[in-house]
């Protein structure tokens, strides 16, 4: 039941908005308030686990992934070490034993404020009736105006994104096996990484282990070891969001493991043979077969779909500027959350999803129960870490900054910490110890098919769209049992 507190607020179902044949928890009896949460990631995984726990509330969680996904280990499963299901726990799994939660897979396309209904597609089209809206649609890269670039250099922010990655590692490294050019042959064993914030340094040490290591003498006709490894950066140095001290210990380290570091280098062009590069010496070209993108965020197209639908703004990364309720003007029953948003002072990370998922789930949980809204969000900085090799990162937490294995410890208590379940804990302990002792990585399945281009899976799924429509038009959301 709806408490009688919400009865007054827009959260009401209006008729449009009462259940229907293709609502979830429109079962007879099961009038629960419903939320619809928008993305399994840091933030809507908060706020969908925090509200599960009320036996008033029917929680509807729509993903365009079936899992969770630890972005922060994404690196280690696109360059061998992990495997995608360590790091991504299905999120039926995670919300098995909550029968009020109903886990969806669908692309959200639309968000009709004023019919309070949110338009998905995975196949069949799906339509969502909420009381209160959940957005937590996170991030994807930013080619700064060049979106043809991502063909030829991969970003990493989803599975796809690190298999992807994986695949053009491993595969440079095959097809300079099998070249009898020596150009060519050097330009498969380079490998540019645009961006030398966290992701990219943590790519480029690991990459820099993998070939220097792991792949040593694996080959006959090549050195993995004399793979060149460039990490630029249009910035002045490596880490800009780190402390100096910090930045300055990250690049020695990165320096000493071979890798070339160019800085207040823009990359000014790409395509599947290389890039070209503006930097103090003008403008050069590097041959590299693989290159990719580290480089710029820009948050979720639905921050700007809810900012035009509610005469808010949006930043330069397309983030949704938010209230301090992180509630939409106009719209109390609607949040936005996490990378998709920006609030003053609060970066883009894990860290501030949560936070902010944890104060909405509570929030709505007040309202629920009549109790008067909370405080303005705030954030609680807990610091930050990044790692630049198998053993090796650097800590800047609580005013204290550290580099070297110390710093590892802590980067891998955290990380171990934050993971969803002990299960994926301990198989990741496993994966790392097997590691360390053997240099070795079991992750390194590719095939000739897996060099197929993105596009042609994405046409193929079109494809299947489109026959699918034709042969049943008017299939939509199946009724719960
Ligand atoms: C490679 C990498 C490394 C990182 N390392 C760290 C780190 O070490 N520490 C740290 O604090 N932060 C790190 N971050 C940042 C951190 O992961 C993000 O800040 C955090 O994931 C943001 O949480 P979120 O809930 O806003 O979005 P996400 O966790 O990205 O979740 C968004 C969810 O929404 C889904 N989604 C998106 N669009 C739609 C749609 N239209 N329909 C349906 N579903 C949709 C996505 O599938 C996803 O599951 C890293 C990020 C990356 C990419």
């Amino acid at each position: 039941m709806i408490p009688s507190a919400m009865a007054a607020t827009p959260d009401t179902p209006t008729p449009e908005t009462a259940p229907t044949a293709d609502t979830p928890h429109a079962a007879p009896g099961a009038p629960g308030h419903r939320v619809v949460v928008i993305g399994g990631g840091f933030g809507g995984l908060k706020v969908a686990k925090r509200l599960a726990r009320r036996r008033d509330v029917e929680i509807t969680l729509i993903d365009r992934a079936n899992h969770h996904l630890f972005q922060p280990l994404l690196y280690q499963v696109s360059t061998g070490i992990l495997s995608g299901g360590q790091i991504a726990p299905a999120l039926r799994d995670i919300f098995v034993d909550h029968e009020n939660v109903r886990v969806l897979l669908g692309e959200v396309t639309a968000i009709d404020l004023d019919a309070h209904t949110v338009a998905a597609t995975a196949a069949h089209d799906i339509t969502l009736h909420y009381d209160t809206l959940v957005v937590a649609a996170g991030s994807g890269d930013s080619y700064f105006g060049h979106d043809e670039w991502e063909r030829d250099a991969p970003g990493m922010k989803s599975l796809d994104d690190a298999f992807r990655v994986r695949t053009r590692i491993l595969s440079a490294f095959e097809l300079a096996e099998t070249s009898s050019d020596p150009a060519d042959r050097e330009a498969w064993l380079t490998f540019a990484i645009v961006g030398a914030g966290p992701t990219g340094v943590e790519l480029a040490g690991q990459l820099a282990y993998l070939s220097r290591h792991t792949l040593a003498g694996h080959y006959r006709a090549i050195r993995s070891e004399d793979a060149r490894i460039v990490l630029l950066d249009a910035d002045s140095s490596v880490l800009p969001s780190f402390r100096e001290r910090i930045r300055r210990k990250a690049d020695a380290e990165l320096r000493r493991v071979g890798i070339e570091i160019q800085l207040g280098t823009a990359a000014t062009g790409i395509d599947a043979h290389g890039l070209d590069v503006r930097g103090p010496d003008g403008v050069k070209r590097i041959e590299a077969r693989t290159v990719l993108w580290a480089a710029g965020v820009a948050a979720s197209p639905l921050a700007r779909m809810l900012a035009a639908a509610s005469g808010s703004e949006v930043d330069r990364a397309g983030r949704l500027l938010s209230a301090p309720d992180l509630a939409l003007p106009g719209h109390p029953e609607v949040f936005a959350i996490g990378d998709m948003v920006s609030l003053e002072g609060v970066p883009g990370v894990a860290q501030a999803a949560l936070q902010e998922g944890h104060y909405v789930a509570k929030l709505i949980s007040g309202r629920l129960d009549g109790k008067s809204p909370p405080a303005p969000f705030s954030y609680r900085d807990k610091g930050s870490l990044a790692v630049l090799g198998r053993s090796w990162a650097v800590a800047d937490v609580r005013g204290l900054q550290l580099a070297g294995r110390v710093a590892w410890v802590i980067w891998a208590v955290v990380h171990i910490a934050f993971l969803v379940d002990w299960q994926k804990r301990f198989e990741i302990i496993r994966r790392w110890f097997w590691e360390f002792v053997t240099e070795g990585r079991q992750e390194r399945v590719i095939s000739v098919v897996s060099l197929l281009p993105e596009e042609a899976a994405r046409a193929e799924l079109e494809t299947a769209r489109a026959r699918l429509a034709e042969r049943d038009p008017g299939a939509g959301l199946a009724p719960e049992r």
